[in-house]
């Protein structure tokens, strides 16, 4: 194989990515004698730029650009790209692609306000945290007219859509990267250009753009790393008509577990916890402060503060942003999507019963520890707006129904499990309004039409996570990532192999590292991770620890697990190795809601209410041992979602769009080396960088290799043909034919090649 197998198996962890190392070492003495620009890694960690003043042994003198002279070990060595390479827009260009070329290259297009650039297909969008005015009617235009190729996400979708319109294929935008790195509004662009393309009489047009003022309203929430985090993952489908106007469209989402998982209280939730400097969703605030004086008073409304829910965390308001108007804006957009002013007054109902539910205290009973809901203000009034009377809904807060044979009787709960009952009373209406709004908004974009055409689907999907502890949130979070990233290997590769095939060149295939081996172990049936979850958390007498034991017991074998001391294990994801503590995943993945909830909102006179509990009754509808058995896992659930989405996504042609956060502080004008690394890790972007290694990265038609070397000829009257120029340059400069191949149209370079001519030209 002419391939360099080895360097696409790569080493695991941080040496699947410093293998360029291999190649200065062999080199130093050219780097030395040819003084060629150099990194070396400085003693604080970072990359430094300079050249070679003089080697002895292992050790190297570098002269550095701000005129200092390091001695560094030749280990921490290697080689720059030539100056003309300086902020290429696309990575697959750089002669050297390793890290701190490629950290360099990002840096220098973000310090020049161009916030995108490529690798490869792959576009790279690091967050500006700042108008840049990219964005522009005149920006829609220039790219829908294509005038300009620079990257962008306008023309990716420009992309996106033409392909559809010419080969009749559906197509996907995928759009991955970290909490605040900038996926959501990327994928608002892409659907804005979308619009703009097949907006047709504009309407639908306008209705999907509004969807994401209602969705973020109700799905997303201050959280410490973004003001305005989203809480859950989004698929936004988008048909198109035979004429390319957009008939229809459709929203999946994939909520977050902290959204999801409703029944214990000690499983973080935003709706009835909040961590400091967090906030709830915004809608909460949202209406507090913006609902109109009648709407206040049908749902009896106070200012946030008078909310327990939300006055846990210090945090009411965000900088910057005018909650009331947000309101406004959300009323607006709820009704372009059409829903009428009762349906919203009974989803903004809704909201304040979680609010009310919230204020719900308990007072002890006859000196014993058993308690009642205190008759006030909060009971009422969230009776009121559910539909129920205050004794009712006491009823259900403070007892629970058990089953003697034939009767049943009510069982006074303890102060604990009543606060956990109206707990996960209030979860399981959120999660379920939500469910109710993505309902709502799809009836409005029109899927009942059933139309079946090509379609464009944009994925806005949270990225790999990695804390130092790490729980079953990150444990689901990090499994999607793996799907995608194999979606994306596997793309990758067909398609690399294709334009080679297309070429006409004798194309081995490349063995890439699948990763389907580390899927299997989250997904293999009954010896996979999710299914060993789901068998313990039916044992009534399982622990985190008879967890974290079952799972070493069984999945020892694989290469991609290792179980740590305790309760801990650890996975090898394709972004690196994470630990994960099984505290809590047993009842995090434990999907039980009192039944006597449920019945009771069945009962409610409200509309919703009732909706949610025959939504969910309807669900679970299967006979079990106990009322409070899973029905079906909060992690199988996940798991279920997940391959619905990527099912979609595999019948599309993708696209892949990688988000990148420059710094932690939501700042302009700041780029963080170490922090941007991490992120190219995770997303895969050095992956991508080295998969292209691997092959002849360096792409050049025939004619534009001859016009920039020819001249360097000895003898050239020679050759009139680019091919044969190009040919000849390559055999004068004793250029290995391994590092080469020549197609129909282009010639294809391993990297380090160009470079090298480059090298030869500039002392012509
Ligand atoms: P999460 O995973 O938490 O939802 P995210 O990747 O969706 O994060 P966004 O909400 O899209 O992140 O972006 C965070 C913030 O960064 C935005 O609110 C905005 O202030 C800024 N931002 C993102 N992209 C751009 C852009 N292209 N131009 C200007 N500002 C941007
Ligand atoms: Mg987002």
């Amino acid at each position: 194989s002419p391939y360099n197998l080895e360097a696409v198996e790569g080493k695991k962890g941080e040496d699947r990515i410093s293998d360029a190392k291999v190649e200065v070492n062999d080199n130093i003495g050219h780097f030395l004698k040819k003084k060629l620009r150099v990194w070396c890694r400085l003693s604080n960690g970072l990359w430094g730029s300079g050249t070679i003043q003089s080697t002895s042994g292992e050790e190297s003198f570098v002269s550095l650009s701000n005129g200092n002279v390091v001695k560094v070990s030749n280990n921490e060595l290697l080689p720059a790209n030539p100056e003309i390479l300086e902020g290429v827009n696309d990575l697959i260009q750089l002669s050297y692609l390793n890290e701190p070329s490629v950290l360099q290259n990002l840096k220098y297009i973000y310090s020049r306000d161009m916030i995108y650039s490529k690798a490869g297909l792959v576009l790279i969008a690091v967050n500006p945290y700042k108008d840049v005015q990219i964005y522009g009617e005149e920006f829609v235009t220039s790219y829908r007219q294509k005038a300009t190729d620079s990257p962008h996400v306008f023309a990716t979708a420009d992309t996106a859509y033409n392909e559809m319109m010419n080969d009749g294929i559906s197509q996907s935008i995928i759009i991955s990267g970290e909490s605040g790195a900038g996926k959501t509004e990327t994928a608002k662009m892409a659907m804005r250009y979308l619009a703009a393309l097949g907006g047709g009489n504009g309407r639908i047009g306008r209705k999907i753009l509004e969807t994401h003022c209602i969705l973020e309203a109700f799905g997303n929430a201050k959280t410490s790393k973004n003001d305005n985090s989203s809480r859950f993952g989004k698929l936004t489908e988008i048909y198109f008509t035979e004429t390319g106007k957009i008939s229809s469209a459709k929203i999946q989402t994939c909520k977050h577990i902290e959204f999801k998982n409703c029944y214990y209280n000690f499983v973080q939730s935003r709706v009835v916890q909040l961590a400091a400097g967090e906030r709830s969703y915004h809608i909460f605030y949202q209406l507090c402060v913006g609902a109109p004086p009648t709407l206040r008073e049908k749902l009896n409304l106070k200012m946030a503060s008078e909310y327990n829910y939300l006055i846990q965390s210090d945090s009411l308001v965000i900088n910057g942003v005018d909650d009331a108007k947000k309101f406004q804006k959300l009323v607006e957009a709820l009704d372009i999507v059409q829903m009428c002013k009762e349906e919203q007054e009974q989803a903004f109902a809704m909201i304040a019963v979680v609010l009310w539910l919230g204020n719900i205290s308990f007072q002890s009973i006859d000196n014993e520890h058993y308690v009642e809901a205190s008759a006030d203000e909060a009971l009422t009034s969230a009776a009121r707006l559910m539909g129920c009377t205050p004794h009712e809904l006491n009823q259900v807060l403070s007892t629970h129904r058990v089953q003697a044979g034939k009767d049943s009787f009510a069982k006074k709960l303890t102060l604990q499990q009543a606060i956990d009952s109206r707990d996960a009373l209030a979860k399981f209406i959120y999660a379920s309004l939500f469910d109710w709004l993505v309902e709502q908004i799809n009836k409005s974009l029109g899927v009942h039409k059933k139309y079946i055409g090509r379609s464009i689907s944009i994925l806005d999907i949270y990225g790999f996570e990695s804390f130092k502890k790490n729980s079953f949130e990150q444990f689901c979070i990090n499994y999607a990532n793996e799907r995608l990233q194999q979606h994306f290997n596997r793309y990758l590769f067909k398609l690399g192999q294709e334009e080679y095939g297309l070429d006409g060149i004798d194309w081995t295939k490349v063995d890439f590292e699948d990763n389907q081996e580390c899927l299997d172990l989250f997904e293999k049936k009954p010896l996979g991770i999710f299914s060993l979850l789901d068998e313990e958390s039916n044992f009534p007498n399982s622990t985190d620890f008879t967890l974290a034991n079952k799972l070493k017991q069984h999945l020892h074998s694989s290469s991609y697990f290792k179980g740590d001391r305790g309760r801990a294990f650890s996975v090898r994801h394709f972004a690196g190795e994470v630990l994960y503590d099984t505290n809590g995943f047993l009842e995090k993945n434990r999907d039980s809601l009192n039944s006597d909830l449920v019945q009771h909102l069945s009962s409610c006179n409200s509309e919703l209410p009732r909706l949610f509990a025959k939504k969910r009754i309807n669900q679970s509808l299967k006979p079990t041992i106990s009322s409070d058995t899973p029905k079906q896992s909060v992690g199988t659930n996940f798991k279920g979602q997940l391959f619905k989405l990527m099912h979609q996504l595999e019948n599309t042609k993708p696209h892949f769009i990688r988000c990148i956060k420059p710094n932690c502080k939501q700042l302009p004008d700041m780029y963080e080396e170490e922090l941007v690394l991490q992120q190219l890790r995770y997303c895969g972007i050095l992956e991508v960088v080295k998969i292209s290694r691997a092959g002849y990265p360096t792409r050049m038609t025939h004619l534009e290799f001859a016009e920039r070397y020819g001249f360097l000829l000895l003898e050239t009257n020679a050759y009139q043909d680019p091919l044969s120029i190009s040919v000849a340059v390559l055999k004068q400069f004793n250029v290995l034919p391994d590092m080469y191949r020549v197609g129909y149209t282009k010639l294809y370079l391993r990297t380090g090649q160009i470079g090298a001519l480059e090298d030869r030209r500039k002392q012509v």
